[in-house]
């Protein structure tokens, strides 16, 4: 007996960490954003934001996103395409916003404690969002890593900040330009991208 108490105080004392996909933002709003949006999975994704007419021209094995920025990626003539798909994922998902009450997201994260960690893989403001609003009640909230990046992350590069906001704007430290988090990686570059999230989460967290 005293052994499996011991078990679940060992498990009650490790960090937790929740893998955040697609189907996540779609649960979090059941009945679509603050004002009725419902959220884009990735099937279809390419016709949903209006990306056909940016590839038009251009022909591809697959209708993944990945794969064919992956493919473009190959290529420096088509680096303005590449800068416009990356800008319309940005500006797609830059309009959502949180209903009034309470989502998984919040939820989430008001059960989870500092030690723990939320990854996510979507591009969506709707955890950042959530984490800001919880942070009125509570700083006890878990750590987040945005593995695909995120539009509502912006980096200090200069001082390997980052800060939680849709807007580009400054970093009220050095007053330097912030820049937008990358959010199209060529596939056999993403592990370096998760990597130093990570390290850019580790050093410094600035919520303005
Ligand atoms: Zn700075």
């Amino acid at each position: 007996m005293a052994s499996n108490i011991d078990a679940f105080r060992t498990l009650r004392n490790r960090p937790h960490v929740v893998i955040l996909g697609a189907g996540a933002s779609v649960a979090a709003i059941p009945c679509g954003d603050k004002y009725g949006r419902k959220i884009s999975v990735m099937d279809g994704f390419i016709d949903n934001l209006g990306m056909r007419d940016i590839l038009a021209g251009i022909n591809f094995k697959s209708e993944n996103l990945e794969d064919i920025y992956s493919e473009l990626s190959k290529h420096q003539e088509y680096d303005e395409i590449r800068e416009k798909l990356e800008n319309s994922i940005r500006d797609y998902f830059s309009q959502y916003y949180l209903p009034e009450e309470p989502t998984i997201y919040d939820l989430l994260l008001l059960s989870l404690k500092e030690k723990d960690i939320v990854a996510t893989f979507n591009w969506d403001p709707l955890l950042v969002l959530a984490y800001l609003r919880c942070r009125e009640i509570t700083l006890k909230l878990p750590q987040l890593l945005f593995l695909h990046g995120n539009v509502a992350v912006q980096l200090c590069l200069e001082e390997k900040r980052i800060f939680f906001q849709l807007y580009q704007g400054y970093c009220r430290q050095c007053q330097n330009q912030l820049s937008p988090c990358r959010l199209l990686y060529p596939v056999q570059q993403k592990i370096t991208m998760q990597i130093h999230i990570s390290k850019i989460n580790g050093i410094a967290l600035n919520i303005i």
